[in-house]
């Protein structure tokens, strides 16, 4: 075992980064030591420098997926070996450790700076940590769930919800938290309050049932002094079961003196003093997460598969590919200018941030793109051209001059307008002749 790891350190040395500690704090060690703007295969560095404000030179770095050593007794996120002193033993243990994910990540494309960049540094971390990315409570941030893992995104948990949907790990409930519904944190303390009035100033009082006239009221109503008479026709009530009875329990509020028979919940926020009603109070699911195969595929290959949006739209007569998208926008240009010809170019983005996800939930984004796709399809002819650039959908509308494109736009609008809470979400855009030519060359380029 021991002569394994020599080979493999000797015939491949160990780059290795280090991070707020300098080569001279440390032992000899057998390993290289580079900058950081080179790939790396570990890292050494101090739990200030793992922490999860300070994370983004790893995420943003050359490696992000590299084998995190940290020294010192506190472990910062993305730890994947503590070496309490800084030892050779201790180090030597860490960088076994680099040795078998550098094995693993061998496999496994570069992590591109575009868009599938959160995406695949997740996936990456789950294969080569043979490990699910798992939710932990940090009271510290007022959405109470972290994925330490994930320590530097700005959103992990939608990145999560994301490759989830799209098949590429699998989800295991974890948590439900409630949030407050003014400031959308977490901290929120539950308590029972009245039904009429919310305030928490209630009681708990057992019911009194007078058999005669009927009467019900709390118990401290029909007491005088060690007497119970009834307020409503001042008899005395002296024999349980036989004068009254006691049918149960009522919740008298202090404050608006209400009677009720159940208390309501509301959720009282530390973070903004906003009471939150427990019927109407929000909340998220949190959730663990698995790679899957497809996953794995993903990772090796360095890029996420086609979103559910191009899976929908690559079914329509008029899809194309961007390639094909470039041929037809020329062949638009071409005519154009030798015949005037008139064509139109129109960009149909869809809103892709965090809010979105909060406001929707990954089902109601996915409703919004059935709406946008099923709009789209009822709306092109086969001569038409339909393709997708990451969120913003190209259509190429031969034939179709300036006026009959307005008017296109004003029906897609207002259907977006009906059917959706924020039109706002979808932005439809006419190109003029600057505009595109700019797509011409995106799409060339893709
Ligand atoms: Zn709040
Ligand atoms: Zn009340
Ligand atoms: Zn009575």
């Amino acid at each position: 075992m021991a002569s394994q790891f020599r080979e493999k350190i000797d015939s491949k040395p160990l780059k290795v980064l280090l991070r707020g500690l300098d080569s001279e704090d440390l032992p000899d060690l057998s390993c290289r030591y580079v900058s950081e703007t080179e790939p790396y295969d570990a890292v050494i560095a101090t739990p200030e420098e793992t922490s999860s404000e300070n994370l983004e030179w790893l995420t943003g770095g050359p490696s992000p997926l590299s084998t995190v050593i940290v020294v010192g007794s506190n472990a910062g996120v993305r730890a994947d070996y503590v070496a309490e002193s800084p030892n050779v033993e201790n180090l030597t243990a860490g960088l076994r450790i680099a040795v078998d994910q550098r094995e693993l990540l061998e496999s496994v494309s570069d992590i591109p700076f575009n868009q599938d960049r959160e995406g695949l540094i997740a996936l990456g971390l789950m294969f080569s940590r043979d490990t699910s990315i798992e939710p932990v409570i940090d009271a510290e941030k007022s959405w109470v769930m972290e994925y330490p893992m994930l320590g530097s995104f700005m959103l992990p948990r939608q990145i999560l919800e994301s490759i989830a949907d799209m098949g590429l790990c699998r989800r295991t409930f974890s948590e439900r938290l409630y949030i407050c519904g003014e400031c959308r944190g977490a901290r929120i303390l539950a308590r029972e309050v009245c039904a009429n009035c919310k305030s928490a100033n209630i009681n708990t009082r057992e019911l009194v049932n007078h058999y005669r006239c009927g009467h019900q009221a709390p118990r401290t109503d029909f007491l005088q002094g060690e007497l119970l008479v009834c307020p409503k026709c001042n008899s005395h009530l002296r024999h349980f079961g036989v004068d009254y009875d006691t049918p149960g329990q009522v919740i008298v509020c202090k404050l608006c003196g209400s009677h009720e028979n159940e208390p309501a919940v509301a959720f009282l926020c530390i973070d903004c003093q906003h009471q939150t009603d427990g019927e109407s109070a929000g909340w998220v699911d949190y959730f663990s997460y698995t790679l899957t195969g497809a996953g794995e595929a993903a990772v090796r290959k360095g890029s996420l598969p086609g979103t559910q949006l191009e899976s929908a739209l690559s079914g329509l007569e008029a899809w194309r590919s961007p390639r094909d998208m470039a041929l037809l926008i020329n062949f638009c240009r071409n005519i154009y200018e030798r015949y005037e010809r008139p064509y139109s170019l129109l960009t149909i983005e869809l809103r892709d941030d965090g809010d979105i996800f909060d406001r929707l939930g990954a089902q109601g984004v996915a409703k919004v793109h059935r709406l946008v796709v099923d709009t789209v399809a009822n709306s092109v002819r086969e001569t038409d051209g339909v393709s997708l650039f990451d969120r913003k959908i190209i259509l190429c509308l031969p034939e179709t001059s300036p006026e009959q494109s307005e008017y296109l736009v004003k029906r897609l609008r207002s259907i977006f307008h009906e059917q959706l809470k924020e039109p706002g979400d979808v932005e439809i855009d006419i190109l003029d002749e600057e505009g595109r030519f700019e797509i011409l060359k995106e799409a060339k380029s893709r």
